[in-house]
């Protein structure tokens, strides 16, 4: 095919979608047409929830309850009845969250017809008669309200990613020069294993031309006490591809990592680590993504199965804590992702020492992206990452980023204080109004434990922001190199 045909096509693909999408956001082509197929579906529908309601009210009314509870109930049940089926066979909107809209609705058209019927009385109907000519106004009002007001249909949204498709021109291969950094600390029993895997994927990546021959793996000492640092020289002896990063001593996983950034080369960089509990092979989907443009790749894990019990669930609520703090931070997210170049020079004007770096990155913006992964068990060894170590990152987490906890003691004393006032109005009741014995020491003693309690831990809370200042304040180095091969 030439190119001109081909530019042609696409021309006309692009002209045709977009007179489409006119077409559905205007509304044309919508019919308002009374007596449609909808309108019948909605007639038979109808009669069967008419039925359905008067079914529960008799035999409500049969087991003895009175008219108008049973009434309720069969209306309640009738709404809630009548929602389903109208939204799945008339109207073909079985979004749930409509169901409110349905019933204030509902409630609307239920007063309107007790009016309608009065009307009818007062013109000398009897009830019945009133009832039934009532039905055809109501049938017809309340059909025109569900479709409109309730299950209206919205403009189709067009699909951006399509007409991205069809207008940007896929990016072809750059042979991107690639570094991976990982942090170790004490990992020599996987190290090996992590390195074959490595090395081997770093020469598929080269053969498909992805990466770059002049692309690196990046190991981080954080200060092993084992054997760790004689096996990161060994391999780079064994590979020129091979670099290794000695920390002084042991700085944590978040320093280390950021040793490892700072000091990697690279158009793009990728954190991983070294336990091979992240999935290696998504690295070649994280640089797909970054030659479509994307400067931050997120590795998030599909599921947390192989985690304990404890952790999965912690894991889950820490997420949900942060998320409501206003920290912004990607769900199941931890520290696999990629990186540009020039993100990582942004990353180098946060000179915090208190280091969240999922909290930090998501702040950065950019054109980001996200590829999935199931996340293994750690390939050897035991976690680096005891109970202690993960409470003081958790703790990172909030204090660095959320001041929330600090207008939380506000809002506690100011509840406290509304308690308290409440109490004096109560005191003065059971005085002079009930003239009730004064109530014994638990209603003088739980106060002060309970606004003891609340003192201290505010001034915990106001002592952990004033901990992360200090430590601020002096901005000293976040790790020393020790060597660098
Ligand atoms: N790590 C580190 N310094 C530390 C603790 C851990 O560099 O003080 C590294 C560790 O070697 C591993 C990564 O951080 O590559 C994650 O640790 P781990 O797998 O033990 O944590 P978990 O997966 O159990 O949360
Ligand atoms: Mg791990």
């Amino acid at each position: 095919m030439t190119k001109r045909k081909k530019y042609n096509q696409t021309r006309q693909l692009e002209n045709s979608t977009q007179a489409d999408l006119n077409k559905r956001s205007s509304g044309a082509g919508r019919s308002f047409k009374l007596f449609n197929a909808q309108f019948f579906r909605f007639l038979v529908v109808g009669t069967i929830n008419t039925g359905f309601s008067y079914s529960v009210y008799a035999l409500l009314l049969f087991f003895g309850l009175n008219y108008k509870l049973a009434n309720l109930a069969a209306l309640i049940l009738g709404i809630i009845f009548s929602f389903i089926t109208q939204g799945r066979f008339v109207f073909r909107n079985t979004n749930g969250k409509l169901f409110f809209r349905f019933a204030f609705c509902w409630a609307l058209l239920y007063i309107f017809n007790i009016r309608l019927i009065e009307f009818f009385i007062n013109q000398g109907f009897d009830a019945y008669q009133a009832g039934a000519i009532a039905v055809p106004p109501m049938t017809v009002l309340s059909y025109f309200i569900q479709k409109i007001v309730i299950f209206r249909k919205r403009a189709v949204q067009p699909e951006t990613s399509t007409i991205e498709n069809i207008v940007k021109p896929k990016l072809s291969f750059k042979n991107t020069k690639l570094s991976i950094v990982l942090p170790c600390y004490n990992e020599e029993e996987v190290l090996p294993e992590t390195n074959s895997r490595l090395l081997e994927l770093m020469k598929e990546m080269q053969e498909l031309g992805l990466v770059s021959q002049d692309s690196f793996i990046y190991y981080v000492d954080d200060g092993s006490k084992d054997k760790t640092w004689e096996l990161i020289s060994k391999f780079n002896q064994q590979n020129a591809c091979i670099r290794g990063i000695k920390l002084s001593r042991n700085r944590g996983h978040q320093n280390a990592l950021i040793a490892g950034l700072f000091n990697a080369d690279g158009e793009a960089i990728v954190s991983i680590d070294a336990d091979l509990q992240d999935d290696i092979q998504v690295i070649k989907e994280m640089i797909y993504k970054f030659n479509e443009g994307c400067e931050i790749v997120y590795g998030v894990r599909s599921s947390r199965e192989t985690d304990s019990f404890f952790k999965r669930v912690t894991a889950q609520l820490y997420y949900k804590l942060l998320k409501t703090m206003g920290v912004d931070i990607i769900y199941n997210h931890a520290d696999y992702r990629l990186m540009s170049k020039r993100v990582i020079d942004c990353l180098k004007d946060f000179n915090e020492v208190n280091l969240f770096l999922r909290g930090i990155i998501p702040q950065l913006g950019f054109n980001t992206a996200t590829v999935y992964y199931e996340r293994g068990e750690r390939f050897a060894g035991e976690s680096k990452y005891p109970l202690s170590k993960m409470l003081a990152l958790a703790a990172d987490g909030v204090t660095s980023f959320s001041v929330v906890p600090l207008r939380m003691i506000t809002w506690i004393g100011l509840g406290v204080s509304l308690a308290s006032l409440a109490m004096v109005v109560w005191i003065f009741v059971a005085k002079f109004a009930l003239e009730a014995t004064i109530p014994g020491w638990a209603s003088t003693v739980l106060p002060i434990y309970f606004i003891g309690g609340i003192q201290l831990l505010s001034i915990g809370i106001l002592g952990e922001y004033l901990s992360k200042v200090y430590m601020e304040t002096k901005q000293r180095p976040r790790f020393f190199i020790e060597e660098i091969r």
